[in-house]
C-alpha cells in the first residue's frame, strides 16, 4: 500500500507539472518530507533519480491534499470491510489457547516404521509445525514436549509408572494453562502393512471433541486421502479421557505401511499433515462460534444429550447378543475376536472355533485359561482376519474372583507390541470381549507380568477391570 502512495504522488506532481504556469517555493518542505534523493536540475526543476519530475505548484498541495485524503478514505473503507469479513474469524480463533501434544518421547519411541522411522520423531515435528502455524493466526500455543524427552523428571520408575506420570502430566497442561483444546498428535502402526490412512479419535461423553474431531478428519481426508476412515469414538485412550478440556487424538498415517512411512519421513508432508489440522481445527472454531451465538439466541435448545448416548449403549448390547446368537455357536466352539481384515475394518470380528472338551472342563479357570491360549495362537490358518497379540506372549496365569477374570501375560504382550493406539484398543478387546463370552466372566483384569496399571503401547492403562466393548465388534460372516 506504501508504494501505491508513493506512486500516486508522483503522477500527481507530473499532472501539476503539465498544468503549471509558475513555479513555487515550499521546495524546502517537501525536500525534507519526500524526495530524498531528489537533486537540482540545471532549469530550476527537481527531479528524482528516476526521469519523473517533481514540480510544485499553487494549487498542487490542494489535489495532493484531495488525494491523500482520499486514500486515506480508501484505506479505512477497506480496512472496515476486512475487519466485518474476517470478525467471525479472528473472534473465534485469536486468543485460544491450544495444548499440542506430540505423543511419546525420550525412551518411549512408540511405534517404529521398517526403515526404521519413529513415531516420537514424526509426530514432535509435526507438532512443532502445527504450533508454527497456530502462533501465526494469534493462537497460544502450548507443547507437551519440544524436544525428544518425555515430561518425567526424575529416573527409578518402572516403564509403566514412568509412563502414566508422562501422562498425568501432560493433561494438567490443559487445566494450568486454562486450554480450550487438547490435540494430541501420534502415529499408527499394525500387523498388516496395508492399513493406511490418517484418523482422529475423540472421547465419546463429549460433543466438542467429536465436532472437532470430525472437522479435523474432513480436512485430513480432504488434503491427504484418499482416506475412507471417518472420525472415531474411543473412551480408553488416557489424555482423552482424562483431559479436562475437548481433547482429540490425531493418528497421522500407519508407519507399519512403507508408503505412509515414506511420505512421513518427508518434511513436506508433514507440512501438509499440520496444516489440515489447523484448517481442521480453525473450522471446527468458527462453527462452534457461530452455533454458540445461535444457542444464545435459541434458548430452547436441548442441552444435554445424555439420553441419547445410554439409549445408543443399549442398541450395542442388543444388536451385539443379537448377533451373537446368529452365530449359532455349537457344542465346544467359541468365538474368538481378531482384528478385522482389510484396511478400514479396524474392528473386532468373530472366529468360531472348536477347542474340543472345553464345555466338559470344569474348572472354569482353566476352561478360560484355554480359550485365551487359543486367542494367543492368532486366527487360524487360512483365515482372513489379522492376529491381535504379538509373537512370543504367553498366559502366565488366570483367576476367576467374583465373575472377574484377572488374566496375567508375559512381558512379550508389551515388548513385542506394533504401537499405534487403535492396535492397543483391538488387542486390548481382543481379550476382554473374548472372555467375557465366557460364562461366569463379567470383566476382565489385564495384567502384564503381573503387574496392574500396565500399558501395552502407551496410550491406554490397564487400572481397573474392564466390560466389553460391544461398539468395537463387527460381526461379519467371511
Ligand atoms: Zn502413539
Amino acid at each position: 500500500m506504501a508504494i501505491g502512495l508513493w506512486k500516486a504522488l508522483l503522477l500527481l506532481a507530473v499532472f501539476a507539472r503539465q498544468r503549471a504556469h509558475n513555479y513555487v517555493i515550499g521546495v524546502a518542505r517537501l525536500k525534507k518530507a519526500l524526495f530524498l534523493f531528489m537533486r537540482r536540475a540545471p532549469e530550476g526543476e527537481f527531479l528524482l533519480k528516476s526521469p519523473i519530475i517533481i514540480v510544485w505548484t499553487d494549487r498542487a498541495w490542494i489535489v495532493a491534499l484531495a488525494t491523500i485524503g482520499t486514500v486515506i478514505a480508501f484505506l479505512l473503507v477497506l480496512t472496515y470491510v476486512s475487519v466485518k469479513v474476517n470478525a467471525p474469524l479472528s473472534e473465534a480463533v485469536c486468543g485460544k489457547t491450544i495444548i499440542i501434544d506430540p505423543g511419546h518421547g525420550g525412551d518411549d519411541a512408540g511405534a517404529c516404521g521398517r526403515s526404521g522411522l519413529l513415531e516420537k520423531e514424526v509426530v514432535l515435528d509435526i507438532g512443532l509445525r502445527l504450533a508454527d502455524l497456530f502462533n501465526r493466526a494469534a493462537v497460544y500455543t502450548v507443547l507437551t514436549r519440544s524436544t525428544d524427552n518425555d515430561l518425567v523428571e526424575s529416573e527409578g520408575y518402572s516403564n509403566a509408572n514412568r509412563k502414566r506420570l508422562d501422562l498425568e502430566s501432560r493433561v494438567k497442561l490443559a487445566s494450568h494453562h486454562n486450554a480450550d483444546l487438547y490435540i494430541s498428535i501420534h502415529a499408527n502402526s499394525f500387523p498388516e502393512q496395508v492399513w493406511s490412512g490418517a484418523q482422529t479419535f475423540y472421547y465419546s461423553k463429549s460433543d466438542e471433541a467429536k465436532a472437532l474431531a470430525v472437522a479435523i478428519q474432513k480436512e485430513l481426508v480432504s488434503r491427504l486421502g484418499p482416506n475412507l476412515r471417518k472420525a472415531k469414538a474411543c473412551d480408553d485412550y488416557f489424555v482423552l479421557r482424562n483431559s479436562t478440556v475437548p481433547a482429540v487424538l490425531v493418528e497421522v498415517g500407519f508407519l507399519s505401511n512403507p508408503r505412509e512411512e515414506a511420505l512421513l519421513a518427508q518434511g513436506d508432508y508433514r507440512r501438509q499433515v499440520a496444516e489440515a489440522v489447523f484448517y481442521g481445527t480453525v473450522n471446527y472454531l468458527v462453527d462452534s462460534y457461530k452455533k454458540g451465538r445461535q444457542k444464545e439466541a435459541d434458548e430452547s435448545r436441548p442441552t444435554s444429550d445424555l439420553p441419547r448416548e445410554s439409549m445408543d449403549i443399549q442398541n450395542d448390547a442388543s444388536l451385539y447378543s443379537r448377533a451373537k446368537a446368529a452365530l449359532n455357536l455349537d457344542v465346544d466352539e467359541v468365538a474368538l475376536y481378531f482384528a478385522g481384515p482389510t484396511n478400514f475394518d479396524d474392528d473386532l470380528m468373530p472366529e468360531v472355533r472348536k477347542i474340543p472338551g472345553i464345555e466338559a472342563e470344569s474348572n472354569w479357570d482353566l476352561r478360560a485359561s484355554r480359550i485365551v491360549q487359543e486367542l494367543i495362537k492368532g486366527p487360524s490358518r487360512g483365515s482372513v482376519l489379522c492376529p491381535t497379540l504379538p509373537r512370543g506372549t504367553y498366559l502366565r496365569s488366570l483367576k476367576i474372583i467374583d465373575n472377574i477374570a484377572y488374566v496375567d501375560f508375559s512381558k512379550e504382550l508389551m515388548e513385542n507390541h506394533w504401537g499405534g493406539s487403535r492396535a492397543e484398543e483391538l488387542t486390548v478387546y481382543s481379550i476382554v470381549n473374548t472372555l467375557t463370552d465366557v460364562a461366569g466372566i463379567k470383566a476382565v483384569q489385564i495384567l502384564i507380568e503381573g503387574l496392574v496399571s500396565s500399558t501395552i503401547a502407551g496410550h491406554i492403562f490397564l487400572d481397573e477391570p474392564l466390560s466389553p466393548n460391544f461398539d468395537i465388534i463387527e460381526f461379519r460372516q467371511f
